[in-house]
Order: C-alpha cells, then sequence, then structure tokens
C-alpha cells in the first residue's frame, strides 16, 4: 500500500479481502477460465452450462492457490439464533476425484456448482417436509462472494424444497430484494429517474457480551441457552457508564481478542471497521462499512462466527444472545438501512436526490412512501424482531420499546408537513449547521438539521434509516426481507395511483396526511410518552408471541403473496417455525434452571445451613424444601406445553412459564445466593462473570 510519500509504509494491510472471490482476488481466475470480471458482478454465470462450467474452473483454481481442497453450498437455516453455533449450514465435499487405482484427481464442474441437494426434513421446516418427503436443493446466490476458510470454499447458497418452497432465511430475502428492484424503479421512472433498479444497502453493528470461558463453562444455563435464567446482581454494574467506550487497554485478553476478530474478518473481505466497549461491563460492539443486504448478512454471520471462535482462543466466551444478565443493558443489532438506485443515488438522501432530480419533491414522496410502509405494517417489523431474547430487551430504558414509530427530526417532519399541505415545495435545507463550542481555540462543530434519537426505534439519520430494536443475536434476514417487502408495497400503491392517472405529488401528500401520525420524535422510554403512543394507536405488540401470531393475518399473507415473497403456505410454516423455535429455547431455559436448582442451588443452601448453622425455619431463604417444588412446578408447566393443542399455543404457554413462573423463581434462586456463603455456592456469580478479567488479569 503506497503511503502520501509514495513509498510503502504502514502495516501490511495486504491480506484484506485475500480469502474472498471479489474482482481483486478473482480477476486472473477469471481471465483464464474464459470469463469477465462482469460475468461475476452481474451473477449471469449462474444462468449457463457454460457459465457455470467456467465459474467451477475458477473457483477451484483459486481455492487450489489458497490451499482448500474442499468446497461447500453454505446455507442458513432457520431457527437457527441461539442455538446453532454460526447459524448457517456446511457439508464438506472434497474437489476431487477418486479413481480405483487409489489416484486423485481435482474436480469440480459446473453441474455440482450450481446445485447441491440436501435433505429438506431434518432442518426446521414448519411441515413443509417430511421423512418421507425431504428433498431439497441448494443453489448459489451470486449476490455473495464465495470465501476461503482453513481447506474450504464456502458457496452462499440459497435451500429450497423439491416442491420449490423457501426453507432457509435468504430465499426470502433475495425474493424481496426482486420486489424492491422491481416496484422501486417502476415508482422512480414516475419521478423522473430512470433506473433498472433500486436495491437496500445496511450495515450491522453487533454488540456481544465476553465473559471469562470457565465461567461459561461452569453455568448450565450459559452453556446451553446464552443467558443466565438466575443469578443474584453484583454490587457494581454500569451505574457509571465506566464500561463504554473505556480503553481497550493493551495486556487485556478483550483487546487481543477484539484485535485477532478484526484481522481475521480482515482476511475475509469483511470491513469490520470499528471496535469498542459497550455500556454494560463486559459487552463489547464490532460495525462494519455498509454494503449490500445479502454480503453484509452473509458477513454478520461469519463475525458472530469469528467472534465465538476467536473468543474460545482466548479463554473467553462470547454471549450473542440479547440480554444474557439481568440488570445490565442488553445487546441489539442495529440494521442500518438506505436504499439507492443503479447508480448509487441514496433515496434517503435529500442532498443527493435534489443533485439527481433537481426537484425537491422526490425526496418527500420517498419519505411519505416510507411512513406509509411503517404505519401500515408496523406489526411486520415488530414481528420481524420478535427473537426469542428480545422478550427481555424490548421496553426495558435500554432499547427502543416495543412501539413502532419513526423518528424524523423537527426540521424534516415540518419540511413534510408543509409538503403534504400543499405548500410549494420548501427547500429541505441540507446544509449542515455550524456551533460554537465557547472555546476560542476550537474548531465549529458541523452539525445536521436533526439530534439523534436513540429511544426510537426506526429513526432517520440524514441518509438512512437505523432499526435499533433488532436483536443481537438475529440472523436478520427476515428483517430486511420485512423492510424490502412493506416499502416495495408503498411503492406499488404509489405507482399504481399515479399509473391510474393522480399526480405523484398528490399521492404522496395524501399517504403523508393519513400517515405523518407514525412521526414521534420525543423521548420514546418515557412511560407517560409510551401510554400516549399506545393509546393513540401505535402499533404496540409487548409480546413477541403476539408479534409472530400477526405473521398470518390477511393483510399480510396478501402483502407477502401480491409480492411474490412468501406464498400463504410458506407463511404458515415460517411461522410455525417461529413458534417452535420460542418455545424450545424457552423449554432448554427452563430445564437448565431446573437442573441448576437440583445439582447447585439445593445442596449449597444445605450446605450453607450446615456452616451458618441454621434452619429453614430461622432462615426461610435457605429452604430447600421450597425450592424442589418450584423446580417440580416448572417441570409441571413444560408437560403442559408439550401437551398444548398446537404450536403457538404452546408458544403462548411458554412465554408465561418464561416471563412469568421462572422470573418468580429466579427471585427465590437469587434470594439464596445472597446469604449462602461465597464458599458454598457452586455457580459462577455476576461478579466473576462480570468482573473477573476485566479487573484480575488486565
Ligand atoms: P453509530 O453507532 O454512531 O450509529 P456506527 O459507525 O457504529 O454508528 O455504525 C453505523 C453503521 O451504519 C455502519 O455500519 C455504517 O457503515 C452504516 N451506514 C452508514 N451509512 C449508511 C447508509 N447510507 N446505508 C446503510 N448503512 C449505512
Ligand atoms: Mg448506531
Amino acid at each position: 500500500m503506497k503511503g502520501v510519500f509514495g513509498s510503502d509504509s504502514g502495516p501490511d494491510l495486504s491480506h484484506y479481502g485475500k480469502k474472498l472471490f471479489t474482482a481483486s482476488t478473482a480477476g486472473p481466475f477469471l481471465k483464464k477460465a474464459g470469463l469477465s470480471k462482469e460475468a461475476l458482478s452481474s451473477g449471469e454465470w449462474v444462468k449457463s452450462q457454460d457459465g457455470a462450467d467456467r465459474m467451477a474452473i475458477a473457483l477451484m483454481e483459486w481455492a487450489k492457490a489458497e490451499g482448500a481442497t474442499s468446497m461447500t453450498h453454505w446455507w442458513q437455516p432457520q431457527a437457527s439464533t441461539d442455538v446453532r453455533t454460526g447459524m448457517t449450514a456446511q457439508l464438506y465435499n472434497k474437489m476431487l476425484k477418486f479413481s480405483k487405482d487409489g489416484e486423485i484427481e481435482w474436480s469440480l464442474d459446473g453441474d455440482r456448482l450450481i446445485q447441491g441437494e440436501t435433505d429438506g426434513s431434518s432442518f426446521p421446516n414448519g411441515g413443509l417436509r417430511a421423512t418421507h418427503t425431504a428433498g431439497a436443493y441448494l443453489t448459489p446466490d451470486p449476490s455473495s462472494p464465495p470465501f476461503i476458510r482453513d481447506d474450504v470454499m464456502y458457496i452462499p447458497s440459497v435451500l429450497i424444497t423439491y416442491n420449490g418452497d423457501a426453507l432457509d432465511e435468504k430465499l426470502p430475502l433475495l425474493r424481496s430484494a426482486d420486489a424492491l428492484k422491481r416496484e422501486g424503479a417502476r415508482l422512480m421512472k414516475h419521478l423522473g429517474l430512470d433506473t433498472d433498479t433500486v436495491f437496500a444497502q445496511i450495515g450491522l453493528e453487533q454488540e456481544i457480551f465476553m465473559i471469562p470461558r470457565q465461567h461459561f463453562l461452569d453455568r448450565p444455563d450459559l452453556l446451553h441457552t446464552g443467558r443466565t435464567v438466575m443469578g443474584k446482581f453484583a454490587p457494581r454494574g454500569q451505574e457509571m457508564s465506566d464500561h463504554y467506550m473505556a480503553p481497550l487497554a493493551t495486556n487485556s485478553v478483550f483487546v487481543d481478542a477484539m484485535a485477532k476478530v478484526q484481522e481475521k474478518c480482515f482476511e475475509m473481505g469483511i470491513p469490520l471497521a470499528t471496535r469498542h466497549k459497550e455500556v454494560a461491563p463486559g459487552q463489547f460492539e464490532f460495525a462494519p462499512m455498509f454494503g449490500s443486504m445479502t454480503t453484509q448478512i452473509d458477513q454478520n454471520l461469519l463475525v458472530m462466527q469469528i467472534i465465538e471462535e476467536v473468543a474460545k482462543d482466548y479463554g473467553l466466551a462470547a454471549l450473542f444472545t440479547e440480554k444474557p444478565f439481568d440488570g445490565v443493558n442488553g445487546s441489539g443489532k442495529h440494521n442500518n438501512w438506505s436504499i439507492a438506485t443503479g447508480d448509487g443515488t441514496n433515496l434517503l438522501n435529500p442532498k443527493q436526490i435534489l443533485a439527481k432530480t433537481g426537484s425537491t419533491d422526490v425526496f418527500a414522496i420517498v419519505m411519505a412512501a416510507m411512513l406509509t410502509a411503517v404505519d401500515e405494517h408496523g406489526d411486520l417489523m415488530r414481528l420481524s424482531i420478535s427473537c426469542p431474547g428480545n422478550d427481555f430487551r424490548l421496553g426495558a430504558c435500554e432499547a427502543p420499546p416495543a412501539i413502532m414509530s419513526m423518528y424524523l427530526g423537527e426540521e424534516i417532519t415540518s419540511y413534510l408537513q408543509a409538503f403534504a399541505n400543499g405548500g410549494s415545495a420548501a427547500q429541505f435545507n441540507t446544509v449542515l449547521k455550524e456551533m460554537d463550542t465557547g472555546a476560542s481555540a476550537l474548531a465549529k462543530i458541523k452539525k445536521p438539521s436533526g439530534d439523534r434519537n436513540r429511544s426510537s426505534p426506526f429513526p432517520y439519520g440524514g441518509n438512512r434509516f437505523e432499526f435499533r430494536a433488532v436483536g443481537s443475536s438475529q440472523n436478520v434476514s427476515i428483517v430486511n426481507m420485512v423492510l424490502a417487502a412493506i416499502v416495495a408495497n408503498s411503492f406499488k400503491m404509489f405507482s399504481e395511483q399515479i399509473e391510474a392517472g393522480k399526480d405523484p405529488k398528490a399521492v404522496a401528500q395524501e399517504a403523508l396526511k393519513k400517515h405523518m401520525k407514525v412521526i414521534f420524535n420525543g423521548n420514546g422510554y418515557d412511560p407517560a410518552e409510551q401510554e400516549r403512543l399506545t393509546k393513540e394507536g401505535y402499533t404496540r405488540i409487548d409480546s413477541g408471541v403476539e408479534a409472530m401470531s400477526k405473521f398470518t393475518d390477511a393483510k399480510n399473507v396478501k402483502l407477502f403473496s401480491d409480492l411474490g415473497i412468501l406464498a400463504p403456505h410458506e407463511v404458515t410454516a415460517r411461522q410455525a417455525v417461529m413458534f417452535e423455535h420460542y418455545t424450545g429455547m424457552v423449554e432448554m431455559e427452563a430445564l437448565s434452571m431446573v437442573q441448576m436448582i437440583e445439582q447447585h442451588v439445593v445442596p449449597s443452601v444445605e450446605n450453607a445451613k450446615d456452616v451458618l448453622k441454621t434452619t429453614g425455619a430461622t432462615e426461610p431463604r435457605l429452604d430447600a424444601a421450597n425450592l424442589k417444588k418450584a423446580a417440580q412446578e416448572i417441570n409441571d408447566a413444560i408437560a403442559g406445553i408439550h401437551a398444548a393443542a398446537n404450536a403457538e399455543e404452546g408458544a403462548r404457554l411458554a412465554r408465561v412459564l418464561r416471563l412469568e413462573q421462572m422470573v418468580e423463581v429466579r427471585k427465590m434462586c437469587d434470594e439464596a445466593e445472597a446469604v449462602c456463603p461465597k464458599e458454598v455456592w457452586t455457580l459462577p456469580s455476576y461478579a466473576d462473570m462480570l468482573f473477573d478479567n476485566e479487573w484480575l488479569e488486565q
């Protein structure tokens, strides 16, 4: 890399992207196989036998050069959140032919590259597949480049049943990208902006916890579910917010691990630019430079896997679930989201659209479509973030509430209001404002028209929306599928009216008048405001299970089917998978709690009584019989869930078990921990887990 002085200087960054098959690495191999660089970016190679055969040669030669001998289609089963390490599926095949005479020869052809076959019935499928109807196929997604890890070349792919139903997270996402492309280009044409596509770009900020690995292994709840189901809070938490952006000090195992994660990601061409400590003790964040929806999601899944692996190498355990610890902040995965046209014009950037079209109306019309989407389909947005761990996060004063609204800031809000009321297309002020710091030696601050609002689930930030309520553990395909679908749907409705003869501006004005109410610029954490918004009819769905049940509402089934994203039976199947995943998670948590009571809490309590020379009668918090009874009642509740009439009913019961019964039992366990002498308490405490490494080893 040439520095400013024209010489090679600075640390060696030449490993960046070495293991990712993109223009810079693929060039020579494509050329050798008779393909152009455009063949890779256009994705056309998956459409013809010749293209596929040539790509197979290019990929195999690249794999050889990088020391890989195996290949796999790499796909994303549903319901992998919190249970599947890496959250993806793979099956490694040698790119070799084995002859009877004991010889081996390199081999990969177009047919093998373009289609894999596997068993669909063993992946969560919501009833779409059974053991006697198990066939499923894998086919590459050319929008996300192949990559190499160790001796394996990975081909990002989708999973589809014998009958053509989506079985994975990615196929609906790609279908939604088609809908956005089609409906986006259709509307833009009416607005004088000719483009053959409109696509979403996202940037995923990943929050995690890392704790000493031995403590993780010593806690059945963390080991099996990633979440503590009991644990008395430590004397110190995040009172001082002192962990937030604290130095990643030298000689810290955390800084070493984080740097290693970045280095490994760089090799895979993942632009993981940012790392810092987050608010809660033991909490950290990584953020990449944004990119295309499919590449970002694939890369985020890889980032999560790499974090998990690297943490282990450094004697740590990474926790991705939203709320591993009670009493301190949980983790999110902010889904920064914008849409752009083929030439890269960001449709959420007023300055760029103005430059492109010469009109301030286009931004207002796009915003009107955004408002329509969120106001009409807030239920789907809530559904898309209803992963089990978000139960404990949404609504607490650390994450946006489960009330769907949008923050636009006062200036844009008044601009849209004026536009809606037919005022002449007011010029939206895109110029940054200057602010004096009050100290004469300092530079003036340049700031945008609107402040940041971290209490909004979906704030606008000048050139993008940030879906802040998204959970840290999620495969965010469903989130982005929903965003693409609901926005494509607004675009479609606008186009239909315009094509019927209405003026585009009038269409947007009408939509704004109807949907302006979804804007909320205030403090979303304020309980009084939450009450007001609820009364005023904002979409508020506190229960994740309730949100899941909305998937099959007639309006939503119609939306997905009209846009060609999910057929009605695919929606039903996906919903069943969500219910079952939720119930499964709760069952694992409940069984972990029972095991911990029986193997740890009760024996500790008995020992404590000996040490303290007390009895259950004089110290009720050490009453083992009560604890045993509570464990039995959890077992009974699990039996009740098993006996539920259907998946939805089971999930509803599981929610009650988790958020009511287990919360009460936890209190008993935590009270017992409070009075047990340290020497008899056999589970790692919150203080151990959150502060050991921080204080003892740094
Ligand atoms: P903050 O935490 O202050 O919100 P970060 O820098 O941690 O900001 O993360 C912001 C994320 O948003 C990054 O991944 C960034 O690349 C992404 N981003 C920036 N601009 C856009 C855009 N136009 N569309 C989508 N994502 C974007
Ligand atoms: Mg952010």
